[in-house]
């Protein structure tokens, strides 16, 4: 039997609408989360990653707002159920690290209180009362690589790294089954990044749980990610096995995307001709026809659709249709 995907997103639509004009940012998606896998999201800025992170969550707020899909996680679909019932699932299934959270952290708190208030917040009980099933504020530092002291400093005793590695410490407290990181290397450099890097790759051995990494740094993606799914424009064009997509990228876009990488070195994604189109106001057929260096005619009116080129290779451009 095919095993079943953790989350599995369908036909999902974000839009934001300001002034009665709607920006598509998350336009038609469709992918699956599995089990125990680094799956990572790429895409230049813009591009609809973050909208759609906080969209899994069903955690968008005005002026953003769902407008279709399903998003089933544990026979639920996510877009249907009731605060109450998403907020249970928040944090003990599925926790989010939002871009910049390093930045958010309480500056009047130390570390445990910050890690401690966070469990109470979102399990109702505090750790002793949740016994066995939630990690101890001294282990969740070991599992992110921090020394135990970090717990009695407070936030500008850290740097970013380690503020950064707090952060995923609290999101990781409940033992979510999916971690979502938005960005989580952003304004940090190599070295530290390395660092963060290696913090959640052994989150994700230690709870054998499945982590969506959203980054613009294709060379972030390459070092952990199992799955690479490619974001333009609002639509996923690609999606495979890693080795698979940095061996042999098959869209255009993911083509130029990997012809732009130098190193782990933070680097914008550049190399692709060109900008991104407005998603007030998409191109119609592929939305990447105006850089396409491989663009018909045809693209200008065909929308590709993405479909299953190999086992586990997504690819929504026309060079494919017929295979
Ligand atoms: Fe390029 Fe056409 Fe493929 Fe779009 S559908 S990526 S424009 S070849």
């Amino acid at each position: 039997m095919t095993p079943q995907p953790l989350i599995s997103i369908d036909g999902l639509r974000a839009y934001y609408r300001i002034g009665g004009v709607d920006t598509k940012a998350v336009d038609d998606v469709s992918f699956s989360v599995e089990e125990n896998e680094i799956l990572g999201i790429v895409g230049e800025s813009g591009c609809g990653k973050s909208t759609l992170a906080r969209a899994i969550l069903n955690l968008v707020e005005p002026p953003c707002y769902i407008v279709d899909g399903k998003i089933m996680y544990g026979g639920n679909d996510l877009l249907s159920l009731d605060e109450e019932r998403l907020r249970k699932i928040r944090w003990e299934h599925l926790a989010y690290i939002p871009q910049s959270s390093m930045y958010a952290l309480n500056p009047t708190m130390r570390v445990q209180d910050q890690i401690t208030d966070a469990i109470k917040a979102h399990s109702g009980k505090s750790s002793r009362e949740r016994g066995r099933n939630v990690q101890g504020v001294q282990e969740l530092l070991d599992i992110v690589g921090l020394p135990r002291r970090v717990a009695r400093m407070y936030p500008h005793e850290l740097s970013g790294g380690m503020r950064q590695r707090v952060c995923i410490a609290m999101a990781i407290a409940l033992r979510p089954r999916v971690l979502i990181a938005d960005e989580p290397t952003t304004a940090l450099d190599v070295v530290v990044q390395k660092g963060v890097l290696q913090a959640l790759t052994s989150v994700q051995k230690m709870f054998e749980n499945s982590i969506v990494l959203i980054s613009h740094n294709i060379a972030v993606q390459a070092e952990v990610t199992d799955r690479l799914a490619v974001m333009y424009a609002g639509r996923i064009v690609e999606v495979g096995d890693v080795n698979d997509l940095f061996e042999q990228p098959l869209h255009p876009y993911t083509q130029g995307l990997m012809a732009s990488v130098p190193s782990i070195e933070e680097k914008e994604i550049s190399g692709i001709a060109g900008l991104p189109p407005d998603l007030t106001n998409p191109p119609p057929g592929c939305r990447f026809h105006l850089r396409c260096p491989m663009a018909k005619k045809e693209c200008m009116v065909v929308e590709p659709e993405l479909r299953e080129i190999e086992p586990g290779h997504f690819v929504a451009c026309i060079l494919y249709s017929s295979k």
